[in-house]
């Protein structure tokens, strides 16, 4: 019998994740052994958007490094996790199956929202790895949606991962200091987003826009915020939440993890 996994929720940070040791770095590192390992590991990362729901179904995804102005070593990195065709197909035949319009695509790689953790995670590369697209102009209740369909897949042992930011608003980070202390105006939406993730609010986690302090701030655009929900999702809406990690990098990015364990 396959195990069941928990759904996760990974703040991925900057690319230098990879490379550079830091609390969340290290949480990382260790964290894919304690979990153990999934059949297959499903990715809804916030670096993967399309206006139509798209599933990777290439056997051998390529390694994108699609980030800018960072250190070299980084644009070396190749994660070779094989992908999973069989998978990938099941996945849009659910989807397909409760009216969302899908397509496979087996030319596209890996983003660094998903390799990134799982290179920490899963060093070893041999868990296939399937991405899922998002799309924030469907709005939070769409990505909740798409997270409850791909919750079957939980019973095959797979491992459902959304991977953004709990809180990101580039601007400031690019002009921050990596010493930098945590303004208000983070760490209130940080730990409003664990209180209500802690209480099983999802009302307020999906009406987060008007009812978090300082949700625009935060997050000016959403594809950061919406893997959360997908990873709620798939826990079919009965999920007590874990706060596995929290740091903050450059003051302004909050690392926090999350684990959904079913309720
Ligand atoms: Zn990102």
């Amino acid at each position: 019998m396959n195990q069941t996994f928990p759904t996760l929720f990974i703040s991925h940070g900057a690319p230098t994740l990879a490379i550079d040791s830091s609390p969340a770095h290290e949480f990382l590192s260790g964290y894919g052994e304690s979990l153990g390992m999934p059949s297959a590991i499903v990715v809804l990362s916030a670096h993967f958007e399309a206006q139509t729901a798209t599933v990777t179904s290439g056997e051998h995804p390529e390694t994108i490094h699609d980030f800018g102005g960072f250190p070299d070593e980084l644009y070396h990195i190749v994660y070779p996790s094989p992908g999973e065709p069989d998978l990938a197909a099941g996945i849009a035949r659910l989807l397909d199956a409760e009216g969302v319009t899908v397509r496979k695509d087996d030319r596209r790689g890996f983003d660094h929202g998903a390799w990134v953790p799982l290179l920490l995670m899963y060093p070893a590369a041999d868990v296939p790895v399937i991405q899922v697209s998002v799309d924030t102009s469907l709005g939070t209740r769409y990505h909740y949606r798409l997270g409850e369909l791909l919750a079957p897949l939980r019973e095959q042992g797979v491992l459902i991962v959304g991977s953004g930011s709990a809180t990101h608003n580039l601007g400031s980070y690019f002009r921050g200091a990596a010493g930098d202390a945590s303004p208000p105006w983070v760490t209130e939406f940080n730990e409003w987003l664990a209180e209500r993730l802690t209480a099983g609010d999802i009302d307020a986690l999906l009406d987060y826009r008007v009812r978090a302090p300082h949700a625009r701030e935060n997050h000016p655009t959403e594809e950061h915020y919406v893997p959360l929900l997908c990873a709620l999702g798939a826990t079919s809406g009965r999920f007590s939440a874990t706060r596995v990690h929290h740091s903050y990098e450059h003051g302004v990015l909050s690392m926090d993890a999350y684990r959904f364990d079913k309720a």
